[in-house]
């Protein structure tokens, strides 16, 4: 059994964004669903997919189109964990086109499970200008951001996906700028392994949204603990999204089971989500909030 389950992110998708959205999260479901298809592992579906939605700067918040810092500096978080145990973070990257792959990296090629700033940077083979990340949209956005600035920093569009390949291995992964006018050196919850993602022999999570709130509640492993004690998918996920909501949070997260169920929860107003399995597909951006499951 294969399958694969990805997202943009959870917050306010505008209306005229839902287009591009919908069409960069097909195509990362779909790239992520070939490797599963052709043999490849968990890992490299994620990774496949998380990158394919870090170049798509149409839509989402990571990679190129990541969200400025209030300097006007995109300043990246990324993890990735197998249900095997290993895991490779890194955090506040400004230099790396792909921010997952060097999380990978740190998986594979370090003694460590996160590295951060200029440590991270150092550790990018081809190393690219910061400038490059920066895109009319996110720089149109942060001028609006400074304009209203009361508002504080804002999250959405960070990227993530969890599949399950058919040696019965499940891996998980999430990418970000983080939040939009951030203070520099924010760190949210997406690189921190069983905040914002998590994976283990029974369940790979990512989450998304605000990030400080999903850090304390220490969200994807709650979420696999719970599942591990007996309480129901559905279940598990709304004790997950409720304990974020009781911070005066949003955000939203995806679930796939060693089993191959899929499901999908978020409090915020919308959320962007796909998931394909051999018995079918499906994409859906903006949706009622609350919990879904599949396959
Ligand atoms: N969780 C991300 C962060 O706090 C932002 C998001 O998912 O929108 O950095």
């Amino acid at each position: 059994m294969i399958a694969i389950v990805i997202h943009g992110g959870a917050g306010k998708i505008a209306l005229e964004d839902r287009v591009p959205y919908l069409a960069g999260l097909d195509r990362a479901r779909d790239v992520g669903y070939r490797v599963l298809a052709d043999g490849g592992t968990a890992v490299a579906a994620i990774l496949a997919a998380v990158t394919t939605m870090e170049d798509d700067p149409a839509a989402f918040n990571a990679g190129t189109g990541g969200s400025p810092n209030r300097d006007g500096v995109v300043e990246c978080d990324a993890a990735i964990m197998s249900a095997d145990g290993t895991s490779g973070a890194v955090a506040a990257v400004t230099r790396a086109k792909n921010p997952i792959l060097l999380a990978d990296k740190v998986r594979v090629a370090s003694p460590h499970a996160l590295i951060v700033g200029p440590g991270a940077d150092a550790l990018v083979e081809d190393p690219i200008d910061n400038a490059e990340l920066l895109t009319p949209r996110t720089l149109r956005a942060l001028e609006r951001w400074r304009e209203a600035d009361h508002l504080g920093p804002k999250g959405s569009a960070t990227v993530g996906a969890v599949a399950l390949d058919d040696q019965g291995m499940l891996a998980a992964a999430t990418s970000t700028g983080g939040m939009l006018g951030k203070w520099p050196g924010r760190v949210g919850d997406a690189p921190l392994i069983g905040a914002g993602t998590y994976a283990a022999r029974h369940v790979g999570v990512s989450c998304t949204g605000d990030g400080e709130a999903f850090i304390r509640a220490v969200t994807a492993k709650g979420l696999a603990d719970r599942l591990q004690t007996g309480v129901e998918l559905e279940a598990a996920v709304r004790l997950a999204l409720d304990e974020v909501a009781a911070q005066n949070a949003n955000g939203g997260l995806i679930v796939l089971t060693a089993d191959g169920r899929i499901a999908s929860g978020f409090n915020a107003r919308d959320m962007a989500y796909a998931w394909r399995t051999a018995a079918g597909a499906d994409a859906c951006v903006s949706a009622e909030p609350g919990v879904r499951s599949f396959g």
